[in-house]
């Protein structure tokens, strides 16, 4: 039961170590977007245009899921590249948090496992001295 214990609490600290770097994007300040950039690929419906002949236009298009419904906006070009940083950060916030999640789940099956462990311990203990019956305690009078 002890070296199980103790191979808990070595856990325990390997867990514990990983926290810093499992909160470094929690103390991040830039702006995040939740949504994703795409390329469209289409036909404008032209009949003389080149994409009749399978060279398709090309269009970036962020796919915003904010509040609300979701919705799909043609962004600026010179906005194109913000967006992308917005929106690669929110998706590692996202992932990040997700970690923590799982991470968090660990640890607090290890705590549980190691009260369990201890509790045996202390019932061991308490048996192995005897454990004389209680006397039910009478009620102190008050004062
Ligand atoms: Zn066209």
């Amino acid at each position: 039961m002890t070296s199980r214990l103790s191979s808990l609490r070595s856990q325990l600290a390997l867990a514990a170590q990983e926290l810093p770097r499992l909160l470094e994007r929690g103390f991040e300040r830039a702006p995040l977007l939740p949504g994703s950039l795409y390329t469209l690929r289409r036909k404008c419906g032209k009949s003389n245009c080149r994409c009749t002949r399978g060279e398709l236009h090309e269009s970036t298009v962020l796919s915003y899921r904010g509040q609300g419904q979701p919705r799909n906006i043609s962004p600026a070009p010179e906005q194109i590249d913000a967006l992308r940083r917005m929106t690669t950060d929110y998706r590692r916030v996202r992932q990040a948090r997700a970690e923590f999640v799982r991470w968090q789940r660990k640890v607090l099956a290890l705590l549980d496992a190691m009260e369990a462990a201890r509790v045996a311990l202390g019932e061991a203990e308490f048996q192995k001295k005897g454990s004389p019956a209680v006397k039910s305690r009478s009620r102190s009078p008050r004062r």
